[in-house]
């Protein structure tokens, strides 16, 4: 079996515990305006071009063999046009130099998967780190996590997945056990907005939330401080109540972080503005989890 991954980064410090590998799995469940990693969302290869990093040598025209690239930045049509006339030779990719054009998506073997991960065992060992999932969603590829998972734990490795949890129980209910640390992403708490805005099914959270509980597994919250979706006093209040109800460790906040514009404009996509968040809005926000004995750590991914 293989996964869907976009990117593999070692030597992560934010994603959970100790040093750790985390893997970018591609294809989401949901569609967050604010989304930060935007080559996740479809689980299909996707072109990228970086205008900045292109040396205009025309190359990637020069190798195409149907000549359906007259600028380099044409790819990104291509893309939308569901790649009509390419036929995904990857020429293009392969021969430009700088690799400013290249392409979101990779299929990794179990065996390659592995043998990346297992580079920094001793980092894990010393650090109490370990090997962290993210996404996308790690929970559409649960069939192809299992056996990973299993070898991981075979070597001590220590497991963390961070989801939204907007995915059939039953995915959840294959890795659950395999899993050590949950890191959830929760957003918005009401129904209604979770299917307008994130077109997602709140139950189906709430469902993978209480399972989880129940198992009894560390789980760390994060939240995405995104005005108006989810900073606003309404979903604050829901989500006091919420976590109120359950045991977590610790809950991380943050904001969108602008390394993500450079990904959307790769793409050919405009990243939706946010508006700004202040940072007594922040202090408040902090003081009343506080209040209510949840320990919070601000991230900051710029
Ligand atoms: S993948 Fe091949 S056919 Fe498609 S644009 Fe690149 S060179 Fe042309
Ligand atoms: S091969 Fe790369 S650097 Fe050269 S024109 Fe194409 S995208 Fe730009």
């Amino acid at each position: 079996m293989s996964l869907k991954i976009t990117n593999i980064q070692r030597f992560s410090l934010h994603d959970g515990p100790g040093i750790r590998t985390t893997v970018f799995l591609k294809g989401c469940s949901i569609r967050c305006p604010w989304c930060c990693n935007p080559e996740n969302i479809s689980d299909l290869p996707q072109f990228y071009f970086n205008s900045e990093d292109c040396i205009h040598c025309r190359e990637c025209s020069e190798v195409c063999p149907v000549e359906i690239l007259k600028e380099p930045r044409d790819v990104l049509t291509l893309a939308a046009d569901e790649l009509a006339y390419c036929f995904k030779c990857r020429k293009c990719v392969e021969g430009c130099p700088t690799g400013a054009l290249g392409i979101y998506g990779e299929k990794i073997s179990e065996e390659d998967l592995m043998s990346t991960l297992e580079m920094d065992r001793e980092y894990y060992i010393q650090t109490g780190g370990g090997v962290t999932f993210s996404g996308g969603e790690p929970l559409l590829q649960a069939d192809e996590l299992l056996n990973i998972f299993k070898t991981l734990r075979e070597k001590d490795i220590h497991i963390a997945v961070e989801t939204s949890l907007f995915a059939p129980v039953s995915c959840l209910d294959l890795i659950i056990d395999s899993v050590d640390l949950f890191i959830i992403d929760v957003k918005i708490l009401d129904a209604e907005l979770a299917d307008s805005v994130l077109h997602a099914n709140l139950e189906e959270f709430k469902t993978n939330f209480q399972m989880i509980s129940r198992k009894n597994k560390d789980m760390i919250i994060r939240f995405p401080m995104i005005k108006p979706f989810t900073f606003n006093r309404k979903n604050i209040d829901s989500l006091m109540d919420f976590i109120g109800d359950y045991n977590i460790k610790y809950i991380e906040i943050f904001t969108t972080h602008q390394l993500a514009a450079k990904k959307y404009d790769s793409l050919g996509w405009e990243m939706k503005k946010q508006e700004c968040i202040k940072e007594e809005e922040i202090k408040e926000l902090i003081d009343e989890l506080e209040d209510i004995s949840v320990e919070v750590k601000s991230l900051n991914f710029n």
